[in-house]
């Protein structure tokens, strides 16, 4: 039974039966805010649809590779039965599933590519070779950092640009693999402004100093190198040069396309390249803020571009990034807030509640309230088409028990 099915009958037989339909599907620690619904009479109206038991991809994770099985046990309790790994455990090394409740979860690799030798002579041999020998070994797809375009140098101290030609042969190469290319280029807006308190990311900033891309570039002693950051509008003209250059790669725009602060542009972007999707991982509370019926419209009109993500990020020394964090890591308890603002997010027209990162800015979001097709498609059915998984069936509650992990 699916939760849009759940009119006054259903909703009414659920709770005689004392079951949270939430609840009952789910085997992790109980959800705040999903309680059981109460028993409604004939003529009120339907409460709000919430927090939907269609299961969940998440393309973007990063789990250290010591750490699978915790974080595939955090996956599955949360809904989440498939998570793509953009950074720790390398293809190829099986540290993949874990059987939840007689259902797999999995953890699949996306691979990486060595930008610091895209000078050398022999780059696009390199490069095709690693992306073959990737696409082998089961990796998902080609993960790119924000070093590339705000961390690599080239000879003469400017940053190695992400549409710089020398590196033309990986995106071609990624391409003809078949691996779909999650890329964060640049940052939030804000960190490209000057940090003072009124900067509305100062407390991120202020725990991470080395995320403000405003101004002069230092050394590691502090001292200008005679070059500036480039713009925030330089990196999104330059991950647009390489979206647009490669028609037949797939791109996955992370961070709802680099441009959360610009629906717009990114509807703009979406219909320009067929190629190009986004995923919505760790900028929930800057899309968020956005006008809900706009969003709305975006996602809906665009439902088979859009993928869910967290960025959920572990620690190899225990610890979480939820999106983002201060000065210290987020403790597991702040896990269930985490998703549940998530779902809630994506679910529900609830008006002015807490986003699930609360370092990245002291605001409220507004829910979109989307269809249960348009969540069917975001959360698991595009990821499912792009990176070639195995169709999930919907959380029925049927699954076989199942002896051990593979
Ligand atoms: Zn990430």
């Amino acid at each position: 039974m699916r939760w849009a099915l759940l009119g006054g009958g259903a909703a009414l037989l659920v709770a005689a039966l004392g079951l949270g339909w939430w609840a009952s599907r789910d085997p992790g620690p109980a959800e705040p805010g999903a309680a059981v619904e109460p028993a409604r009479a004939e003529d009120e109206p339907e409460p709000p649809r919430t927090y939907a038991d269609i299961p969940k991809i998440d393309v973007h994770v990063h789990v250290p590779r010591t750490l699978g099985p915790s974080a595939m046990r955090i996956f599955g309790a949360h809904g989440v039965r498939v998570a793509l790994n953009a950074s720790g455990a390398e293809p190829g090394e099986r540290l993949d599933t874990l059987v939840q409740s007689g259902r797999p979860i999995r953890l699949l690799p996306y691979c990486h590519v060595d930008w610091r030798r895209s000078a050398d002579e022999d780059f696009a041999a390199y490069a095709e070779d690693t992306l073959a020998r990737c696409a082998a070994a089961g990796a998902v797809g080609l993960k790119i950092f924000k070093g590339l375009g705000l961390g690599y140098a080239n000879d003469d101290g400017t940053l190695l640009r992400v549409d710089d030609p020398r590196l033309d042969p990986a995106f071609e190469a990624a391409g003809r693999h078949g691996l779909p290319v999650l890329i964060h280029t640049g940052d939030p807006k804000a960190f490209f402004e000057p940090d003072t308190p009124a900067n509305e990311r100062h407390a991120e900033l202020a725990a991470h100093p080395s995320w403000s891309f405003h101004g002069e570039r230092l050394d590691r002693y502090g001292e200008p190198i005679g070059h500036r950051w480039p713009s925030w509008e330089s990196m999104l003209e330059q991950f647009e040069n390489r979206v647009a250059r490669h028609p037949d790669t797939t791109f996955v725009g992370a961070h709802f396309g680099n441009a959360p602060e610009e629906p717009d542009r990114v509807e703009r972007m979406l219909d320009a390249y067929p190629n190009l999707y986004v995923e919505t991982g760790a900028r929930v509370p800057e899309i968020g803020r956005h006008d809900p019926a706009r969003m709305r419209r975006l996602f809906t009109e665009h439902a088979d571009r859009i993928l869910f993500g967290t960025d959920f990020q572990m620690s190899p020394g225990g610890g979480f990034v939820l999106g983002s964090v201060g000065e210290s890591l987020d403790p597991p308890s702040r896990i269930p807030g985490f998703y549940e603002a998530h779902w809630r997010y994506f679910e529900t027209e609830d008006r002015g509640f807490a986003h699930p990162t609360p370092i990245q800015g002291d605001w409220t979001i507004d829910g979109l309230g989307l269809s249960e097709e348009v969540l069917e498609q975001i959360y698991h059915r595009n990821a499912e088409r792009l990176f070639g998984l195995e169709p999930l069936a919907p959380d029925d509650g049927s699954a076989e028990p199942a002896e051990s992990g593979e």
